[in-house]
């Protein structure tokens, strides 16, 4: 199909070629949030990296089954819990409707499947059943169960397929419980945990008594109970390509036999100001947290897509700025494409977008998502625009091809064009006063209206089609 990408398997760039070409839908799961929390400005960098990835396969017309899960259960979920006296439930309720609400925010596109780790518990037990049965888990004495990398080696498969590990380090037997552990241990990780006193009532019955899944195990369940035992395409950011989805090979090939993800993609991290985000250093930032600030949803996409996925990214205030500059001049030159598109002296037929930009913007796409230069082609596009309508040379079917060249850019790029309804209501409403104000002509009233829409960081220009709100 053209498009390249980078392979963590392979540490090299690949043609993405589907595993079951013109049959299936491409398979496609992408790690998706541990709801404790309002997901942060680098997470969205890597979910936004995830519909990017969508939307261009998309573009390219292939059908495709995004899955994304939620993880609902977890040590950080389990302690916010025990230490906000909720019950897991109401809990995270909260934190995955306000990510599905920034999810919309950010204008990504809803992935088909959102599973939950807490509705998958059979399908969990059943993935542990078969290792144990296999013989490349055990039970420990207190009913917890582990996966075991030796006895999986032993089986003739590889432990460290994404990433080279040292393992004259790894003492056999070694265990760990946490979710989260050191990056340099290879160790044999829990599959279940028995149940312990600080759970409090976070626990389900199970063969092997009662506890809880661990948290690498539900990403195996659940997209090979969706996306079958093998699949196409598996995404998450660089921090989970060990030891999550090492672990999610081997608990997987483990139970299976067969190979489970054709290609893994991941995403370099986003830095704020340079730095790692941190609570302590204030420079942690949630995507609500830059709404306060008065960004909008599309300026943050906007920025998040400015680097390439395997480049570290440096968020800054500055940088959101420029963000909405840059958007400013597309917006501007997108309205008065559609002014003369739409002009009195336009003739109805349907537009055909221009093939030698969408190609350019395409071919840049399937150079391993080289959204500079996707860019590149959007802003030499605008700046060609810009000229045309200057010099007055373009036609309305022109500019209504044009429109439709963006649009086809913007399915991929999704940030829209700007419209009146992005104002808040209280600004609306101010707009609507000022107009009744004229038609009553109090001139006086309606530029106080204007004054008071400016305090608040909005310009009107009357146009012949009526007032337009415009962000200052
Ligand atoms: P979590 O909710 O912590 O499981 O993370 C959700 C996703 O965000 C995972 O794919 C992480 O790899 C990714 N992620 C976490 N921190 C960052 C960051 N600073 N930059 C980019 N992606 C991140
Ligand atoms: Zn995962």
């Amino acid at each position: 199909m053209g498009l390249k990408l980078f392979n963590t398997l392979s540490r090299s760039v690949q043609d993405f070629t589907p595993l079951h070409p013109g049959q299936n839908p491409v398979g496609f799961y992408c790690c998706g949030p541990t709801v404790y929390d309002f997901a942060h400005i680098g997470n969205w960098r890597t979910f936004v990296l995830g519909d990017l990835v969508r939307r261009t396969l998309e573009l390219k017309g292939c059908s495709i089954t995004h899955v994304m899960n939620i993880t609902d259960v977890d040590d950080k979920i389990i302690r916010r819990v025990r230490e906000t006296r909720t019950s897991l439930c109401e809990f995270t309720a909260r934190f995955e409707a306000a990510f599905f609400e920034d999810l919309k925010t950010l204008n990504c596109r809803m992935p088909h499947h959102t599973p939950r780790a807490t509705e998958h518990i059979p399908e969990i037990v059943a993935l542990i059943e078969k290792l144990l049965a296999r013989g490349v888990a055990y039970r420990s004495a207190d009913g917890s169960v582990y996966f075991s990398i030796e006895h999986y080696q032993a089986t003739g498969r590889r432990y460290g397929q994404l990433l080279k590990l040292k393992f004259d380090e790894m003492r056999p037997g070694q265990r760990v419980q946490s979710d989260e552990y050191a990056k340099e241990s290879v160790a044999d990780f829990a599959l279940w945990k028995a149940r312990a006193p600080e759970d409090g009532e976070v626990f389900w019955p199970s063969p092997f008594g009662e506890g809880r899944p661990g948290w690498h195990v539900e990403c195996s369940a659940m997209s090979m109970k969706i996306l079958g035992p093998s699949f196409d395409l598996h995404l998450g950011g660089e921090d989970l390509v060990f030891p999550h989805h090492e672990d999610e090979i081997a608990q997987s090939e483990g139970a299976t036999g067969q190979p489970f993800v054709k290609h893994w993609l991941h995403g370099a991290h986003l830095l704020v100001e340079g730095r790692k985000m941190s609570k302590s250093l204030g420079n942690f930032f949630t995507l609500r947290d830059l709404l306060a600030r008065g960004f909008t949803g599309r300026e943050v996409r906007y920025l998040l897509l400015t680097a390439h996925y395997r480049e570290t990214f440096n968020f800054t205030l500055d940088g959101l700025l420029g963000a909405r500059a840059a958007l400013g001049r597309i917006d501007e030159c997108l309205g008065k494409l559609r002014e003369i598109a739409t002009s009195p002296k336009s003739k109805p037929q349907s537009p055909r977008p221009d093939t030698s930009t969408l190609q350019r913007f395409n071919d840049a796409l399937d150079d391993d998502l080289n959204i500079s230069a996707a860019w590149g082609v959007v802003f030499g596009w605008v700046r060609e625009m810009n000229r045309r309508l200057a010099d007055h040379s373009l036609a309305p079917d022109e500019a209504a091809d044009a429109l439709a060249a963006w649009e086809k850019m913007d399915s991929v790029l999704g940030v829209g064009a700007k419209t009146e309804a992005e104002a808040p209501a209280e600004i609306l409403a101010l707009l609507e006063a000022r107009q009744a104000a004229r038609k009553a002509r109090d001139f006086k009233r309606a530029d106080e209206i204007r004054d008071e829409l400016k305090a608040k960081g909005w310009a009107i220009e009357d146009t012949p089609k009526g007032p337009k709100l415009k962000k200052i």
